[in-house]
C-alpha cells in the first residue's frame, strides 16, 4: 500500500487528536477584538460567514501549534490536519507527497463532471512558514496564543491564516451545496519558504493535472490599514525576481601585524559600502504605474502631489526620491534593488586572509536582465581585485497576470464594497510567491491575504511576535467568500 493512502487513512484520526489535544476555539471566541472598519453587513452568496469564521480560527491556532518552520518544514502532519478536517466534511482531499515527511494537499468541488480545467479556480495557500528566534518573541510561537483580540503565533499571518481562510470558505462552499459555475479547488503547498526541491516547481511537475486552473488566489496581496482604517487593496498580479550575486575580493594572506594593500578585507569593505550606497535607476512597469495613479488618490496631499509628478520632465527626479525615501516598499517598487545580506571573512585575528566574499541579493523588476545590473555593478566596484559572480537557484521571471480579467474585476468590485469604498490597486510585490510557478503555466493568479492589516502587523510576517487580529481574520473569511462566491457560485 502506498504511504499516499495509508496517510490519508490516519489523516482523520490526526485531525480529531489534534482537535482533542489543543481547544482553542473555545478560547478564541472569548476573546476581546479591536474594531475593524468597513465591517458593513453585505449578504453573502455564501451564506453568513462568521460562524464558520469562528471555526476557522480555531484551525488557525491548531496549524500554528504544528510546528512547519522550514527549513526542515515537516508540513506532513499539518497536510495529514488538513486533509482530516476536510474529510469531516466529506470532502476527499489528497496528500501530495514531494519529499520525506514532506506533503502537499489537494481537494477539488466539482462544478460539473468533465469541468474545463481553464475556467477552474484554484484556493492556494502554503503550510510551512519562516523559522522563529523564540528568545526574540515575548509569547511561545507555537502556542497560538491569544491577548488582546490578537492570536500570536509564526504563520498566523503568513500563510496559516490564509490556509484556514480558504479552508472556511472552501467548506462553505461544500456546506450550502453551492452550484459551481466552474470547479474550484483547495492547494496547501509545502517548501513554499525556500522554493526548494519540494516546492510549487516540483507539485506542477508531477501532479499538474490535479490542480490545473485558468485562475488562482493566493498570497502576496495585502489589504493596507493606515490611521484606523482601510486605505487601499493591493491586488498582487506580478512580483520581482530574485538573484544572488557573489562578491569575491581575493589577495595574498599573510601576517596581521605587517598589513598590505591587497587585503582582500578591505577591498571587500569597499565594494559592499559603494554597492549599498547604490541606487539602480527608475523604471515603471505598468502595473505599478497604475498602483501610484490609484495610490495617490488617497494619500496625504502632500505625498499624493510627489507620486502624479514622478514622471513630470521637470520635477521627475526630485519626486522620484521624496517617494523613495519615504518608503522602503515603493523604493523597491520602481528599480531594481542590490541588498548587501552575508559576509564572510578571516580565519584567525591576526592573519589576512587570502579571500573575503559578500553575498548580494538582488530583486530585478519584472522584464529587467541580470546581466545589466551585473554590469552596472562591475562599473562601479572598479576594482580588479574584487570579482562578482551570479549565484545558481534565480528566481523565476513569469509574465504578470491581466488585469483585465474577470476574475481581477470581481476581486476589485468585492473589496472596495467590503471595505468602504477604499481602492483596489494592482500591486506588484518585491517578494516573491508561488504566484509565478502559476502565472508560468497561464493561470491568472492574483495576490490577496484579505485580512486587513496595520503596517505594525505587516512588518511581525518573518519577524518576531507574528500575530493576527482575530477581527481582521474574521473579516478576511467573509470577504474571501464573497469574492469565491462572486466569481464561482452560479447565480
Ligand atoms: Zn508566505
Amino acid at each position: 500500500m502506498k504511504w499516499n493512502r495509508i496517510v490519508q487513512m490516519l489523516a482523520g484520526t490526526a485531525a480529531l487528536l489534534l482537535a482533542a489535544n489543543f481547544p482553542v476555539s473555545a478560547q478564541v471566541a472569548q476573546a476581546e477584538r479591536p474594531g475593524i472598519p468597513g465591517n458593513s453587513p453585505i449578504p453573502m452568496p455564501a451564506g453568513d460567514m462568521s460562524a464558520i469564521a469562528k471555526e476557522a480560527e480555531g484551525w488557525l491556532a491548531d496549524l500554528i501549534k504544528i510546528n512547519t518552520s522550514n527549513p526542515p518544514g515537516n508540513e506532513q502532519i499539518a497536510a495529514m490536519y488538513v486533509s482530516g478536517i476536510l474529510a469531516k466534511e466529506g470532502i476527499q482531499a489528497e496528500l501530495l507527497d514531494t519529499a520525506p515527511g514532506r506533503s502537499a494537499v489537494v481537494a477539488r468541488l466539482r462544478s460539473a463532471a468533465m469541468a474545463d480545467p481553464s475556467k477552474a479556480l484554484l484556493l492556494v495557500a502554503h503550510l510551512d512558514t519562516v523559522p522563529v528566534d523564540k528568545s526574540r518573541w515575548s509569547v511561545d510561537p507555537f502556542g497560538a496564543v491569544v491577548k488582546d483580540g490578537y492570536l500570536y503565533g509564526r504563520g498566523a499571518i503568513d500563510d496559516k491564516g490564509m490556509l484556514a481562510a480558504n479552508l472556511a470558505v472552501f467548506i462553505s462552499l461544500k456546506r450550502s451545496m453551492a452550484r459551481l459555475n466552474r470547479d474550484v479547488i483547495f492547494l496547501a503547498t509545502d517548501d513554499e519558504e525556500t522554493s526548494g526541491e519540494a516546492s510549487i516547481r516540483n507539485l506542477i511537475a508531477k501532479h499538474w493535472d490535479k490542480f490545473a486552473a485558468g485562475f488562482a488566489i493566493n498570497e502576496g496581496g495585502n489589504v493596507f490599514v493606515k490611521n484606523g482604517k482601510v486605505q487601499y487593496t493591493g491586488v498582487q498580479a506580478d512580483e520581482k525576481v530574485a538573484y544572488n550575486i557573489a562578491v569575491i575580493a581575493r589577495g595574498t594572506s599573510g601576517h596581521a601585524s605587517q598589513p598590505t594593500k591587497d587585503n582582500p578585507v578591505v577591498h571587500l569593505a569597499a565594494a559592499v559600502a559603494k554597492i549599498g550606497n547604490y541606487s539602480a535607476p527608475v523604471r515603471f512597469t505598468s502595473i505599478v504605474r497604475r498602483y501610484f495613479e490609484g495610490l495617490a488618490a488617497v494619500e496625504d496631499d502632500d505625498i499624493g502631489k510627489w507620486m502624479r509628478s514622478m514622471e513630470t520632465p521637470d520635477r521627475g527626479e526630485h519626486a522620484q526620491r521624496v517617494i523613495s525615501d519615504a518608503s522602503p516598499l515603493w523604493n523597491s517598487m520602481m528599480r531594481d534593488t542590490i541588498a548587501p545580506t552575508v559576509l564572510t571573512a578571516g580565519v584567525a585575528n591576526n592573519v589576512i586572509p587570502a579571500e573575503a566574499r559578500a553575498n548580494l541579493n538582488v530583486r530585478l523588476l519584472p522584464g529587467d536582465t541580470i546581466d545589466r545590473v551585473l554590469n552596472d555593478l562591475n562599473k562601479l566596484v572598479n576594482d580588479p581585485q574584487v570579482k562578482l559572480e551570479l549565484q545558481p537557484n534565480a528566481g523565476l521571471a513569469a509574465p504578470s497576470s491581466s488585469l483585465e480579467s474577470d476574475f481581477y474585476g470581481v476581486i476589485s468590485k468585492v473589496v472596495a464594497q467590503e471595505f468602504g469604498g477604499a481602492p483596489a490597486l494592482p500591486f506588484q510585490s518585491t517578494w516573491l510567491t508561488d504566484s509565478a510557478q502559476l502565472r508560468l503555466h497561464q493561470v491568472q493568479a492574483y495576490g490577496l491575504v484579505p485580512f486587513p492589516l496595520a503596517q505594525e502587523d505587516l512588518k511581525r510576517m518573518h519577524g518576531d511576535d507574528e500575530r493576527i487580529p482575530l477581527a481582521s481574520f474574521d473579516k478576511g473569511v467573509g470577504v474571501l467568500a464573497k469574492i469565491v462566491s462572486e466569481f464561482a457560485v452560479a447565480h
